[in-house]
This record gives structure tokens, C-alpha cells and sequence, in this order.
């Protein structure tokens, strides 16, 4: 058993911890007043190679494993806990990773170079206003025409519509094609959003993370050609649930480092403010409660490394089964965001009404933080993965 970071990944979150406080702490405020990532910051991360940096070498990526992709998001939260730039870096991080996996070789260069570059956005529609958690149930439809399918009908509650406005790009898109099948009769496509026929575009706010955006889209008929399809027909739910389980990873990590900044915040907040004569960090009532969140978090941080590893090796071929790696993402998945939100928390209790004002950076993460036990895949959800694996899949409520 090896716990350490290679020196390559040591000396990768050194630098990304300097460019993190250097240049993305100081706009955090912009951020959220203009409801965006500022365009020279999204140049600054295309240009450290954060932006996709798991797609390979040949599309403009590093090819790098899915650890550092978790270091890159654990360090991005740690300097942006209102988790914009995270929730930026690991949609196109993990999304991209699966275009370049099971998509075509026309369609990659369509779309991964520009996504690497910054000057194109992909992310990931499942979503519709009807069904979240229940994807075989979902109502958008793709049929074959030709040499190409025609999509119609919604979706909504997705991330980055407005990114996809500015810059471009599109969505790893999931719809039924064959519904008698079920999750069997389901497919994955690259479907453009931009200035394309029988597209309409809808916004809605998030309570945190504002410099990301979020909406939906209706889908009207809209032709797509052949190559934009991921991986076979019909094999789309199957498929999608790799991307998935990337990004649950890294959202796991993502609401630590969140997390662990709060914690900081609050240890020099404790040192220095007094009560009743002492600083009230001399308090065991809320020593405890610090020695237990941040033993939480690192708890947390483990399972997460441990299930991105887990990724990684099966990705690599390794003979570790689909359903063991599911389940190490699904455990860190359902606890992290929790195990975040109560220890930020507790560091906006420690920091008294200062706490509780807009000055102190702690609401922007819980905010930010709060939107995980959603996004990606519930709370519940994780749990009905880890309790499939435990009692075997007849024990599923649904089958
Ligand atoms: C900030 C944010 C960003 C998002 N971005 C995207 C995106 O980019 N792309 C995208 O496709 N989607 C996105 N989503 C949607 C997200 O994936 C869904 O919210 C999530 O899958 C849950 O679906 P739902 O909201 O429809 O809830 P539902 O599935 O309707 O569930 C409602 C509640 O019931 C629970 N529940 C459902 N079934 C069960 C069960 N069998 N047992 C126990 N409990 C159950 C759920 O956990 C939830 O608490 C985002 C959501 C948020 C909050």
C-alpha cells in the first residue's frame, strides 16, 4: 500500500495551489456579480492545461489519469469554494474524457480541441423536467433518419447553457431510441447547441455557484449527423454512467477542498477572537467538533483518491469489475457532500455572526457545496448503488 502522490502530482498541485490564490481568489467576487467565469480566467486555465485535461494528447489534452484530474479539483475548490470553476473544470473534465473515449474520430476533432482550448463548452444533458434519477424513464427520443437521427424533447436543471451561448459547443446527450428496451434501448450523442435549428435555450438561477449557469433546452426535431453518435446504439445508459462516474469523483473531492478552506478560515478566526477571556479556539466544545469534521473530511478525501484510482486501473484494463468501482465512487459521492456541508457549517457557527454575513466566504460554499447532494446523481441514488452491491441486484426496489 502506497498513500503518496508521485512527484509529478506533488509538484502539479504546488503550482496549481500558486495559480489558484494568484489568480482565481482575487475574482471570486466579479464572479459571482457577473453570474460568469471572466473570459482571461478561462484563457488562464485553458492555458495551464486545466480545461479537459484528461482527453488525450492527440485532441489537445494531457492524457493525464483520473487522481490528478482529482487533485486539479480539489485544489480548484480549495481557491473558489462557491465551487463555479470547479463545477467548470470537472463537467468538460470527465464529459470530455468520454467524447474521447466512445465518440468518432470526425466528431473529437469537431469538438475536443476547441473544449481544450476554452473556446467551446461540453457538458452533459440527461436531465428533464419530468425525471432526474429515473434515466430509463426519460421522455426525449432519437431516431434514425438516413445517415443521421433526429432528437426530440427537453431538457432541463442542466449546467452551463450560457457558456455554451458564449463560446459554443454542446452536450453528451442521453435519449430513448428504443423504449421497449428500456435502459437497454437507450442512446448517447454530441448534440451542438448554438445557432442551431429547433433549439431553444432556457435559464434558471442556481442558489450558488454563480459563475457557472444552468437551464435547459427544448429539442425540436433537430437533425444530427451520424458521426455524432457515442459509442453503439442502444448501449447509451451504459455508456453514460462511466462519464458519471468520473465526475463523482471529482465532485467528492471538489466539496473537501471546499471544505477544508472553511476549516482554515475558522481555525484563524478561533486563535484570534475572544470570549470570556480566552481565545475561543481554547474551547473543547469546539475542538471536538473541528477534530471531528476535519477527521471527516480527510475520510472523505480518502475514499475519494482511492475511487479515482479504483477508475483509473479499470479504465487502464486492470481486472477490477465495473460494479466495485461504482460502488467506491458511489460511497465517496454520497458522503463528501454531506460530511462538506456540515463541516462548513460548523466553521460559520465558530465565526459567530460574522459567520452569517455575506462578508464572510463560508455561505458562498455552502451554497456551492449544497448543490452536490443533486447534481451528478443524488444522495439517495449513491445510496442505492452501495446497498445494490451489497445485497445483489433482486433487491433492487425497481426491478
Ligand atoms: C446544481 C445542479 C446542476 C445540475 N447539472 C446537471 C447537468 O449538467 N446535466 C444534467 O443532466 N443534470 C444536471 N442536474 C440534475 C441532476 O442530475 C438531478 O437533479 C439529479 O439526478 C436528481 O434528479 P431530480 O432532480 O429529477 O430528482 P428526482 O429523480 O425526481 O428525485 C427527487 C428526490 O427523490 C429521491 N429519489 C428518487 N428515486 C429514489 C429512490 N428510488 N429511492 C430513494 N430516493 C429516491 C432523489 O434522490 C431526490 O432526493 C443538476 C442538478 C443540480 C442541482
Amino acid at each position: 500500500m502506497d498513500f503518496s502522490f508521485t512527484e509529478e502530482q506533488e509538484l502539479f498541485r504546488a503550482n496549481l495551489r500558486r495559480f489558484c490564490r494568484d489568480k482565481a481568489l482575487p475574482r471570486l467576487k466579479e464572479m459571482e456579480e457577473n453570474r460568469a467565469i471572466p473570459d482571461d480566467l478561462v484563457k488562464d486555465l485553458a492555458e495551464m492545461g486545466l480545461i479537459a485535461m484528461s482527453i488525450s494528447e492527440q485532441y489537445g489534452g494531457t492524457g493525464l489519469d483520473a487522481v490528478t484530474a482529482g487533485i486539479a479539483a480539489e485544489e480548484l475548490a480549495w481557491a473558489d469554494t462557491s465551487c463555479a470553476i470547479p463545477a467548470f473544470f470537472l463537467i468538460q473534465n470527465a464529459w470530455g474524457y468520454l467524447l474521447d473515449k466512445y465518440g468518432t474520430k470526425e466528431a473529437k476533432n469537431e469538438v475536443l480541441p476547441k473544449v481544450r482550448k476554452g473556446e467551446s463548452f461540453l457538458g452533459i444533458a440527461t436531465t428533464e423536467p419530468d425525471i432526474g434519477s429515473d434515466l430509463a424513464s426519460m421522455k426525449t427520443r432519437i431516431s434514425k433518419e438516413g445517415d443521421g437521427y433526429v432528437v426530440s424533447g427537453e431538457k432541463s436543471y442542466i449546467s452551463g447553457v450560457r457558456e455554451v451561448e458564449r463560446y459554443g459547443g454542446g452536450y453528451v446527450t442521453l435519449a430513448r431510441m428504443t423504449p421497449e428496451l428500456g435502459a437497454r434501448g437507450m442512446t448517447l450523442f454530441y448534440l451542438p447547441l448554438k445557432d442551431v435549428p429547433g433549439i431553444e435555450i432556457t435559464h434558471l438561477e442556481e442558489m450558488g455557484r454563480e459563475g457557472v449557469s444552468w437551464g435547459g433546452f427544448h429539442i425540436d426535431d433537430v437533425r444530427i449527423p451520424g458521426h455524432y453518435l457515442i459509442g453503439e446504439e442502444n448501449r447509451g445508459f451504459y455508456i453514460v454512467h462511466e462519464g458519471y462516474e468520473f465526475a463523482r469523483g471529482l465532485i467528492a473531492l471538489v466539496c473537501v477542498g471546499a471544505a477544508m478552506r472553511s476549516l482554515e478560515n475558522a481555525i484563524d478566526y478561533m486563535k484570534q477572537r475572544e470570549a470570556f477571556g480566552r481565545a475561543i479556539a481554547r474551547y473543547e466544545g469546539l475542538q471536538f467538533a473541528l477534530a471531528e469534521d476535519y477527521s471527516r473530511l480527510e475520510a472523505a478525501r480518502l475514499l475519494a483518491y482511492r475511487a479515482l484510482w479504483m477508475y483509473d486501473r479499470e479504465q487502464k484494463g486492470d481486472r477490477l469489475s465495473r460494479f466495485e468501482v461504482s460502488k467506491a465512487i458511489a460511497m465517496a459521492k454520497m458522503l463528501s457532500p454531506i460530511w462538506a456541508f456540515e463541516a462548513i457549517n460548523d466553521a460559520m457557527q465558530w465565526q459567530g455572526a460574522f459567520g452569517y454575513s455575506k462578508e464572510c466566504q463560508e455561505q458562498r460554499a455552502l451554497r456551492g457545496v449544497r448543490s452536490f447532494t443533486l447534481a451528478e446523481g443524488s444522495t439517495e441514488v449513491m445510496k442505492l448503488i452501495v446497498a445494490r452491491e451489497l445485497l445483489g441486484r433482486e433487491y433492487l426496489a425497481y426491478r
